[in-house]
């Protein structure tokens, strides 16, 4: 999959709409179209990497922006003292479907743990 017909890059590129909760220079993030808890946002770099493990030292400070954003959208959605998961799935065993990486924030309900 390349950055022209990526589904994550066609929404940071806005050919295809979202609904946006934040943005800021480096990072994107939207509400998931399928959401699995009433606040479920994925946060995507704005440029295409494929997967968690395609990191290497010269861009896994971007982990730690993902984190940040989500951290604030969690504060700001009212979800930070319920509590929250943030979610990183590398690979289709692990049920990555989109390949483009992105983080889950799953906020509002409770988790159950170990996760299924
Ligand atoms: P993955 O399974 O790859 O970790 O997560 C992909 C997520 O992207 C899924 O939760 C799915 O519902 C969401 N998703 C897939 N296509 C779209 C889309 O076009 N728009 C939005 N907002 N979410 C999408
Ligand atoms: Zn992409």
């Amino acid at each position: 999959m390349n950055k022209n017909d990526c589904i994550f890059c066609r929404i940071a590129r806005k050919e295809i709409p979202a609904k946006i909760v934040f943005e800021d220079d480096k990072i994107l993030a939207f509400e998931d179209i399928k959401p699995q808890a009433p606040e479920h946002i994925l946060l995507v770099p704005k440029y295409h990497i494929e997967k968690i493990s395609d990191l290497t030292e010269s861009n896994i400070h971007m982990i730690g922006d993902l984190v940040l954003a989500a951290n604030k959208i969690a504060r700001d959605r009212g979800v930070e003292d319920s509590g929250y998961r943030i979610v990183l799935n590398c690979n289709k065993g692990a049920g990555q479907e989109v390949f483009h990486l992105h983080l889950h924030l799953l906020g509002g309900r409770k988790f159950s743990w170990p996760p299924g």
